[in-house]
């Protein structure tokens, strides 16, 4: 049986990345059915917009996606297709495993941690009041009435919801995953000795939902100590799960444990629907070089197998590029010793030595 897969390539290196992830996976020998379907600015001119429903229908309709990364313009144009694509989609769960593969260049060597960040709500809601605009300062007086306190009048105003519906979800979906992969402990991240009304509800329905699962330790961390203790002892840790900003800063630290953005993978989850992409951006000025580095798609790739139940191939699929990545020799600039190494190769390259290790 054939899979059907949406496949949306993305734009700046997101064409060359995608195009080498599919060879891979291709040459795994799992049938997928790949419904290429085109976002972001380079399609606004034919849609009149850079998130067209036919993406959104052909997601809706396959539940799958593997997509490479999509530019935001800064400052004009349209809001983020990423985040709209995760708000369209309910896909409530962003999940970043953090695993080092012998040959990265990083700082640590004994790292394997999994983010789980919530991707609906917190700040990231974009509930924002402007500095100076008179809803704000009717807002100001409300909160003053209410007993909130006293705001100078030339604040601008982000609103934090945290939900208990939202956590308790976030946090379910944290020990589902530990179980079923084996996980032996889940931390929860917040600040809820200063938010007691939002992460102090975080951190009650996280409790709360780790006594379901008794078989998962449990523990909690404030996440400034969280950020110390990754640090300097990350080998500790195993499933994180925490609320969206935490979740937006934390991620890119684990990263950096790792080796960097060029071998970071993830996935946004929800109930029905899972779409699949590395947590780096569109590196626009390496755009169309064949030059980048396309491990971090490609283990988003191994996710998407792991998805459908296809584990034997995402376990070959995850040796070859660990293997690949070992020998150091097939590698792109950002994995050889210094990035001006003569014998690096480029992205296709390298998705060829992958297929040769299959
Ligand atoms: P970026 O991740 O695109 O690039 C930052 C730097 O990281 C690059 O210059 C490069 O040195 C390195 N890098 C990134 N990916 C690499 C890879 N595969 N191999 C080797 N090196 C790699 O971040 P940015 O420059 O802040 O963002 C560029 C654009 O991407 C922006 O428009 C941003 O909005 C967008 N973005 C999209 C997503 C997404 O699609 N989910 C995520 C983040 C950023």
């Amino acid at each position: 049986m054939a899979y059907a897969v949406t496949l949306i390539p993305g734009d700046g290196v997101g064409p060359e990345l995608s195009e080498a992830t599919r060879r891979v996976v291709d040459a795994t020998g799992v049938k997928i059915n790949w419904e290429v379907e085109n976002a972001g600015a380079d399609v606004v001119a034919q849609y009149g917009t850079p998130l067209p429903q036919r993406v959104l229908d052909s997601i809706r309709r396959t539940k799958v996606a593997l997509k490479g990364p999509l530019t935001t313009p800064v400052g004009r144009g349209f809001r983020s297709v990423n985040v709209a694509l995760r708000q369209e989609l309910d896909l409530y769960a962003c999940l970043r495993p953090c695993k080092y593969y012998r040959g990265v260049r990083s700082r640590y060597e004994n790292v394997d941690l999994v983010v789980v960040r919530e991707n609906t709500e917190d700040v990231y809601a974009g509930i924002e009041f402007q500095e100076g605009k008179p809803e704000t300062l009717e807002l100001i007086d409300d909160i003053a009435r209410l007993g909130g306190g006293k705001m100078p009048a030339d604040s601008g105003i982000s609103i934090k919801g945290i939900s208990t519906n939202a956590s308790r979800r976030i946090v379910r979906f944290a020990f589902e995953y530990a179980r079923a992969h084996g996980r032996k402990k889940v931390t929860a991240v917040h600040k809820a000795n200063i938010m007691k009304f939002t992460d102090g509800l975080f951190l009650a329905v996280a409790t709360e939902v780790a006594a379901e699962y008794p078989d998962i330790a449990f523990e909690d961390r404030i996440v400034d100590n969280m950020c110390m203790q990754l640090v300097q002892k990350p080998e500790l840790y195993d499933v994180l799960v925490m609320p969206n900003l935490y979740g937006d800063i934390l991620s890119d630290l684990c990263a950096g444990l790792i080796g960097g953005l060029g071998v970071a993978p993830g996935a946004n989850i929800g109930d029905e629907i899972a779409v699949f992409e590395a947590t780096h951006g569109s590196a626009p000025k390496y755009a169309g070089q064949n030059k980048v580095n396309p491990t971090a798609l490609m283990l988003s790739a191994v996710m998407m197998l792991n998805h459908l139940g296809e584990r034997e191939a995402a376990a070959r699929m995850e040796r070859a590029i660990a293997e690949v990545i070992a020998e150091g020799k097939d590698v792109t600039y950002d994995l050889k010793p210094t990035p001006d190494d003569p014998t690096a190769v480029g992205t296709s390259q390298m998705a060829d030595a992958i297929i040769a290790h299959l």
